[in-house]
């Protein structure tokens, strides 16, 4: 058997740390599986190379079945010109793997509610959906335009814009993953005013034919917004464009608490997908063993599930953290009185135990 070609970028930071203990943990759960190629991305290549995407490592990125990544960025490269920033290169690799799909799951895990903001009525009733966000069209990459009114007041105007087959193609991904779990797509917009909004909700419904046994609802932004606070528990799938997703998204996150806790994917044609934690490279705690590395853990738990339809083992891996939640270890990040504090290694370990 082939092994399955995977791109690692360590980065900066916590980055490297928080990427050996996934490596540990992947080879741990499917040994001998993965052939894993470390690129040289961000900060580390920006004083290696002078720039923080070279060409061989967005290459290297494009020839692998699945591209892991740390974090990049920190204040050693804040005086780079703009163009030569770490985060630069985060977006020519989420560019360069024309990932249209991003994947951001929000599920509360039970030993951790009390770090829920929400009432606990509501948190008890369980939080676990997927909010699937269009990441590569709408008013970010429409037209941007700073003008002169006639009567020489300035102005400005960004374009929001979708075509038939953008939308078609990310409905398709949210309603695959509906069928997996709940069978539940919420679908937000603002029909009531975007015309934008009104052709994303015909496609929507249009590809919901095809998936008969899923429900599709849908809500307009500002309701979900709310509703996402006022009955969390009732969302499985969220469907939503570009802006509407990277709000909604930064929200779910404070609902199910720590930022060291949270994986996305970011998904392309063909299962191709970028796999990464949402928090950044924390130069304020790296090297000093404090990273919780369930995020980057659990984002390996995804590639296993959406590029290699591993499921067992991402399910093995998902058990795992739980089990090291329920047993009440914790990095600083997540600790509470009457748990006990654990450096990031002892989590990676601990978790590795309970594979
Ligand atoms: P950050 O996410 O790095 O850190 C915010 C806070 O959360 C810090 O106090 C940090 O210690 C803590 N934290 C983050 N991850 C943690 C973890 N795994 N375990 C324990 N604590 C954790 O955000 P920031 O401070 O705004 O940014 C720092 C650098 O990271 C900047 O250079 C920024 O540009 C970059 N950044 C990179 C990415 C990325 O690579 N995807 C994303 C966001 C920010």
């Amino acid at each position: 058997m082939s092994k399955k070609n995977v791109a690692v970028i360590p980065g900066d930071g916590i980055g490297p740390e928080v990427i050996k203990a996934t490596l540990e943990v992947l080879e741990k759960v499917a040994p001998g599986q993965f052939d894993f190629t470390e690129v040289a991305m961000g900060g580390n290549a920006i004083d290696k190379y002078g720039e923080p995407l070279p060409d061989f490592s967005l290459k290297t990125c494009q020839n692998a079945e699945a591209t892991l990544l740390g974090a990049v960025g920190g204040p050693k490269w804040d005086n780079q010109p703009p163009d030569n920033r770490p985060e630069r290169g985060l977006l020519g690799v989420r560019s360069g793997l024309e990932v249209f799909a991003n994947i951001r799951p929000a599920k509360i895990f039970a030993p951790l509610a009390s770090a829920c903001p929400l009432r606990k009525d509501i948190a008890d009733k369980g939080i676990d959906f997927i909010i699937v966000r269009e990441l590569t069209g709408g008013i970010y990459f429409g037209k941007h335009e700073a003008f002169k009114t006639p009567d020489g007041e300035r102005a400005a105007r960004d374009v929001m814009e979708y075509s038939e087959h953008e939308i078609r193609r990310i409905a398709h991904v949210a309603f695959k993953m509906a069928m997996g779990r709940r069978k539940i797509v919420t679908s937000i917009d603002k029909a009531n005013i975007l015309t934008v909004s009104r052709l994303w909700r015909d496609v929507v419904e249009e590809v919901a034919k095809e998936y008969p046994e899923v429900k599709l609802n849908h809500l307009y932004v500002d309701n979900a917004s709310m509703q996402l606070i006022r009955v969390p528990s009732e969302f499985d799938v969220i469907v939503t464009e570009n802006t509407f997703g990277d709000i909604l998204s930064d929200e779910a996150s404070q609902i199910v608490g720590s930022i060291g806790m949270i994986p996305s994917a970011s998904l392309g044609d063909n299962n191709r997908g970028l796999y990464e934690p949402i928090h950044g490279s924390a130069p304020d705690i790296a090297g000093q063993d404090k990273a919780n590395p369930i995020g980057t853990i659990l984002a390996g738990a995804m590639m296993l599930r959406y590029s290699f339809n591993m499921n067992k083992e991402a399910d093995a891996i998902e058990n795992a953290v739980d089990e090291v939640l329920k047993a009440g270890l914790r990095t600083g990040d997540i600790y509470t009185e009457g748990t006990k504090l654990i450096s990031g290694s002892q989590m990676r370990d601990e978790i590795i135990k309970r594979l």
